[in-house]
């Protein structure tokens, strides 16, 4: 079907996704007196629906994916390339594409090592836990086998994923759970748990110490943590917590974990959000940005002494990684995430994402001084934050009612940008945006915008 924006060519689309198709996190009642959003072409950050309407997207596809733009050919090409070569061979062999991206990724990741490749972020969390699992049965007799996540971060929709999730709302009504996840408190500044104070960073990163202590340092073998908390609100760190959690994690011998589903590839200004803060993690885990959606791909990053691990005893037929994953670094994957990184490189995006980043973030500062309802401008590079409140001396989060209204006013007008949205009892009150990272003024401006006619129209509803 070759279909067009404003063509009629599509009206069998809509009408089939209207019967046939269960969309993801979607209440479909709604499609009985409305039509569902079928997106039929995309260019650099613009799309187009199937009714023929032009958006501007402020978060790359939805859910902060599509880093480099719409509409790569090169990537294209480099994809069919490999296809029409090999399409696919199991990862317990080795391909071209993956060998080199393993490569020049591990260039971006000093003090990192392997690359261990899957299909999606749940997957690549999913591994590492399986990791952590392993090396609590050869090295400390299964006693550390407890893994700890932090409240409001998110680490996959899988049962187990889920379950290292610190988001209630998408946990109600899937348990039980995998046992063996604890959580942590969250470090949230603008909402401290601990009043105003200086040194909220270290305090907010001892309170995960208070936890290591309660359940018995013995008994954790890691802690899996977002660099910035991404769906749970665009939750920058405050000053010395990551510095605290490393030195919590060596003393107690605890693997740190960061998940970089998110802000992995860029999307902050750096190669990988961690790298803002000089730590070293044990494993880092990425997925969205790795081919910026061009194809399906994930990967668990392990230092050197992780991966020794599991070669340490040649003569025990057990002791190797017994995971496999059928698509798991297909050619497809790599061969995409190799040319994502060289159009990161050659347009020079990292310098781009800080500049334009700071811009973004001055200009929403500037709405702040405009409107009542903003509580908080928060973000790193083109990874922003706007939390709405009742009142600003209280921080009454809005209803999820007045989120949602500001989201469908920028829709209607030609903007998608985000929402926490059902993920917290209290806190679906926080706007999320994550345009590309080719993104330049004008965007940035257009975006600005419709957030400011959409809180003028919404505060005078
Ligand atoms: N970790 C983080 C931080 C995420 O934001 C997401 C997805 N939103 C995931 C993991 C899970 O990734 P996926 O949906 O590809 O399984």
């Amino acid at each position: 079907m070759n279909i067009s924006p404003g063509s009629n060519d599509f009206g069998e689309a809509v009408e089939s996704d209207r019967a046939h198709v269960w969309h993801h996190l979607s209440q479909h009642k709604r499609y009985e007196t409305s039509d569902p959003l079928v997106i039929i072409e995309g260019k650099g950050m613009r799309v187009w629906d199937a009714n023929g309407r032009e958006f501007l997207d402020a978060v790359s596809g939805g859910v902060w994916t599509v880093n480099v733009g719409y509409g790569r050919e090169s990537i294209a090409d480099a994809v069919r390339e490999q296809l029409v070569k090999l399409n696919y061979f199991a990862n317990s062999a080795g391909n071209v594409p993956g060998a080199l991206f393993a490569r020049r990724l591990i260039e971006k990741m000093p003090g990192m090592s392997r690359v261990y490749f899957s299909n999606s972020g749940s997957e690549a969390n999913e591994k590492a836990y399986k990791i952590v699992r392993q090396i609590s049965h050869n090295k400390h007799g299964g006693k550390k086998h407890k893994i700890l996540y932090r409240e409001r971060d998110y680490h996959g929709t899988t049962i187990t994923a889920l379950s290292s999730t610190g988001q209630n709302q998408r946990k109600d009504q899937y348990g039980p759970f995998t046992p063996g996840f604890v959580e942590v408190p969250h470090c949230m500044e603008y909402r401290s748990q601990y009043g105003p104070c200086d040194d909220y960073g270290v305090r907010a990163a001892k309170a995960i110490e208070d936890v290591i202590l309660r359940e018995g340092p013995d008994t954790i073998g890691a802690i899996v943590l977002e660099p910035i908390t991404a769906g749970g609100g665009v939750i920058t760190p405050p000053d010395g917590y990551w510095e605290t959690v490393q030195d919590i994690c060596r003393k107690y011998e605890i693997l740190l974990h960061i998940d970089e589903v998110v802000c992995g590839l860029g999307r902050t200004g750096t190669w990988f959000g961690y790298q803002h803060y000089g730590i070293q993690p044990d494993i880092v885990t990425m997925a969205k940005g790795v081919a910026s959606g061009y194809a399906a791909i994930s990967c668990t990053v392990t230092t050197e002494d992780v991966f020794n691990q599991f070669k340490a005893d040649p003569s025990d037929p057990m002791s190797y990684f017994r995971d496999i994953s059928t698509f798991g670094g297909c050619a497809a994957g790599p061969a995409a995430a190799l040319e994502n990184m060289r159009i990161i490189e050659e347009e020079n995006l990292l310098d781009n994402v800080t500049a334009m980043g700071e811009y973004l973030l001055t200009r929403f500062n500037e709405l702040k001084d405009r409107h009542e309802l903003i509580g908080d401008v928060r973000g790193k590079g083109l990874f922003c934050g706007i939390e709405l409140v009742k009142d600003r001396e209280t921080r009454e989060p809005v209803h999820e009612s007045i989120t949602q209204a500001v989201v469908a006013d920028c829709m209607a007008n030609g903007v998608i940008i985000g929402a926490t949205n059902r993920s917290f009892d209290a806190y679906n009150n926080t706007l999320c945006l994550s345009p590309a990272l080719i993104s330049t003024p004008k965007e940035l401006d257009e975006i600005v915008d419709a957030i400011d006619n959409a809180l003028e129209r919404v505060a005078v509803d």
